[in-house]
């Protein structure tokens, strides 16, 4: 029979929320177990596009509101944590892109008057030209305006590693996940059979979040999943573009973002609202026909012949959304020692981190005295999506 454990906070769901979540809390020394069931960053978080968004993207639709400055404040705190200076030591995590982008093909410009009066944006947004346009765009026949967000692209697969290693010996594989009760209290989980008591449970399973707490018996807080059908292109001709390309309506028509294979292409992922609803009805061999159609008419410099071609359907597992709800913030929610989110964002993993640790100090939670681990079976890392499908 696996030893009994004890652990200040027992956390299920090695994405971006609990790995984050763990090195906060390890950092401030609490004792911490983070179970995975499947990879590390294996289910949204590899497979976003690591964009920081400082809200921007928001204040395209006004959404984001003067009161919301979590997300205004993230690029700020991912930059201070990759230099190493920050709530965490992410040196060494690489860094994508400096800026993101937002490009206007054509005469667009006109529908941004209210987006550069927001204040998400104000005073940080700047119109690039000539050898500064990222280099994608630089091209004679090029002839939209292009701005510079002052919004971070991170290379998530290298940002879950060093995750990983902030994690020590606290990550667990772990399929069975049961409630460990007492006297009908929740005092723990049993993972596979081992008792794991701990003074507070977080659940950051994203998708897998409804799922565990069904098995615990509860029906809140309430899930909801978005679908995404993404576009994934490699090629020698790609060079990398960080950019929201706007289509004149409240969202982009396509975010590009620019990753390194591991063959020394450049790999395009492609989001946006190419892969929101329509996108999501489409097979994959037409969704991939409407990339083509729309790189084509957008930068037609660019020679698309050798390039391969795949898609990727994810869900974006977030709590379910009312028309009043901000997309700007985490999410997180509290039953006992039990507390269940989503960050909503990966850029946002900070703030749900925020959210978790004011919740301990609120109940004045300390470190106790712990033993040290047993030794644990370890999750594997996960692989970027373009290498298990263009490989
Ligand atoms: C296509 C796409 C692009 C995106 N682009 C961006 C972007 O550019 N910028 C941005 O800020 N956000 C972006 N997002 C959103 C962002 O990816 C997510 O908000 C974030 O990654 C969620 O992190 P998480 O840790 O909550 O969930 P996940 O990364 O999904 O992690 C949850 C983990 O829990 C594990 N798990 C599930 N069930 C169990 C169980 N029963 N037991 C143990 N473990 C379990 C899963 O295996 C998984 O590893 C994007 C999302 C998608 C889908």
């Amino acid at each position: 029979m696996p030893s009994v454990i004890s652990t200040d906070v027992l956390i299920v769901g090695a994405g971006v929320a609990g790995l984050w979540l763990n090195a906060r809390l390890r950092r401030q020394g609490f004792s911490t177990v983070l179970v995975e069931n499947a990879s590390l960053g294996g289910g949204q978080s590899v497979k976003s596009q690591g964009i920081i968004h400082g809200g921007a993207k928001y204040a395209l639709h006004g959404a984001l509101t003067g009161a919301s400055e979590a997300i205004a404040d993230m690029p700020r705190r991912w930059r201070e944590a990759l230099a190493g200076n920050g709530e965490l030591d992410l040196s060494g995590v690489r860094l994508l892109s400096e800026a993101h982008y937002l490009w206007s093909p054509g005469t667009l410009a006109g529908n941004l008057t209210s987006f550069f009066a927001s204040k998400a944006v104000r005073g940080r947004v700047d119109q690039v030209k000539g050898d500064q346009l990222p280099p994608a765009l630089q091209d004679k026949r090029f002839k939209g305006k292009v701005y510079r967000l002052a919004e971070l692209v991170v290379d998530v697969p290298s940002l879950i590693q060093r995750l990983a290693d902030l994690a020590g010996d606290g990550l667990l594989a772990g399929q069975t996940i049961e409630p460990l009760l007492e006297a009908g209290v929740l005092v723990g989980l049993k993972v596979d059979g081992r008792e794991i008591r701990a003074q507070r449970i977080v659940l950051s399973a994203g998708a897998g979040t409804a799922r565990l707490l069904d098995d615990l018996g509860l029906s809140q807080p309430a899930m909801q999943r978005r679908p995404l059908h993404m576009i994934i292109a490699k090629g020698p001709s790609l060079k990398p573009l960080y950019a929201h390309c706007l289509g004149g309506g409240t969202k982009p028509r396509i975010t590009v973002t620019t990753h390194p294979a591991a063959d020394g292409n450049w790999v395009w992922y492609l989001g946006g609202d190419i892969a929101e609803s329509d996108g999501v009805a489409r097979e994959p061999a037409e969704q991939i026909a409407t990339a083509q159609k729309e790189l084509g008419q957008l930068l037609p410099w660019i020679d698309l012949s050798q390039v391969q071609w795949a898609t990727l359907r994810v869900d974006r597992a977030e709590p379910l959304q009312t028309g009043l709800s901000r997309p700007d913030n985490a999410f997180l929610a509290e039953q006992g020692r039990l507390l269940v989110g989503w960050p909503t964002k990966l850029a946002l993993a900070p703030d749900f981190a925020d959210r978790v640790i004011a919740a301990l100090e609120r109940d004045a939670i300390q470190p106790q005295p712990a033993e040290p681990l047993p030794a644990l079976p370890k999750p594997p890392m996960s692989v970027p999506a373009w290498e298990q499908l263009l490989p």
